[in-house]
């Protein structure tokens, strides 16, 4: 069976192939276009949305060294073969499906929702013998409520803003959170105001016919009668006085979350599958073998055991524990 191994990303030695390494390779796989999973690769592949959002992320001259594959094309490698398909977590996600010559099969999921969203494309899940999975989210009380009754308390946030005579500011990340609060909120009547680095990723979502709203740039200065949408890390200039602020995150699942990041509500929204969307993700793939990296990986590796499967964190500590 192929055995991955975690080198700061994930290698799969019989084949010399690396996933979303976190440095430079002569050659790699990008899943998706999220900072943690870029690096300055000498080639890789991605699917052409994601080199697109390198491109106004990265700049040209990452972009240029990418080779692109749409969703569903084959790579012909030496001794395997490579597809990707859609992952649901932001636009261009993929995960990697790899056949060997020798008929082996195994999938990389990178950063995953089976959700269906309003931005990204929608997941569509193969089988594998193998699967290294995100387990951001592992964990039993990671249970997200339904996406209508996330959108109702978007709205809720939005009229209580407004009733209190405050400018409402949901705090996003740039890239694919931002997008789909915008394709959330844009039946509303307030102009929407992003902030800089959020308007040309939304470019890359029209020209690959995500309908984005019309948005002005974030004035600081002159926010009244808007909508802002912001990533977190430009609170710090926001007037907090004029605000009411929520932050969106599948972290914020419990109440106390708004103290952790010091705003007035946390809303559950998230780009990643919550606990039971990752059972039924494994039960949809129905491997040999799992393994599990980020977040609760070895409690999600523990609860898949007790289910049957043979499974464990890629980081292998709980393999460890069993031989002490
Ligand atoms: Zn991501």
């Amino acid at each position: 069976m192929l055995k991955p191994i975690d080198r700061g990303g994930l290698l799969l030695p019989g084949l010399q192939l690396w996933f979303d390494p976190r440095k430079r390779k002569p050659f790699a796989v990008v899943s998706h276009a999220h900072g943690d999973h870029v690096a300055n690769h000498d080639c890789y592949l991605a699917t052409p949305e994601t080199i697109a959002l390198i491109r106004v992320r990265n700049g040209n001259a990452l972009a240029s060294r990418a080779k692109a594959l749409p969703y569903g094309e084959v790579y012909q490698g030496q001794g395997y073969r490579l597809k990707f398909y859609p992952a649901g977590h932001v636009l261009g996600s993929a995960m990697a499906h790899v056949e060997t010559d020798s008929g082996e099969t195994f999938l990389y999921t990178g950063d995953f929702k089976t959700r269906k969203g309003l931005s990204a494309e929608a997941i569509d899940i193969p089988q594998a013998d193998t699967i290294v999975m995100e387990t951001t989210f592992g964990r039993s009380d990671y249970v997200f409520p339904d996406f209508e009754e996330t959108c109702q308390r978007i709205h809720a946030f939005c009229d209580r803003a407004t009733a209190e005579k405050k400018t409402p500011v949901l705090l996003a990340y740039s890239l694919g959170k931002a997008q789909e609060l915008m394709k959330i909120v844009e039946s509303r009547s307030q102009a929407l105001m992003v902030y800089k680095t959020i308007a040309p990723l939304n470019q890359v979502y029209a020209s690959f016919g995500v309908s984005m709203p019309q948005t002005r740039p974030l004035d600081f200065l002159n926010m009244s009668e808007s909508l802002i949408v912001m990533p977190p890390s430009v609170l710090k200039k926001l007037p907090r006085k004029d605000c009411l602020v929520a932050m969106v995150s599948g972290w914020g699942m419990n109440d106390s979350a708004k103290y952790r990041y010091g705003v007035d509500e946390v809303i559950p929204l998230s780009d990643h599958a919550d606990y039971p969307d990752l059972l039924r993700f494994v039960d949809a793939v129905k491997p040999k073998a799992v393994y599990t990296t980020h977040g609760y990986e070895k409690e999600f590796a523990a609860t898949l055991r007790q289910r049957g499967y043979e499974a464990w964190s890629l980081s292998g500590d709980d393999q460890l524990e069993l031989t002490l």
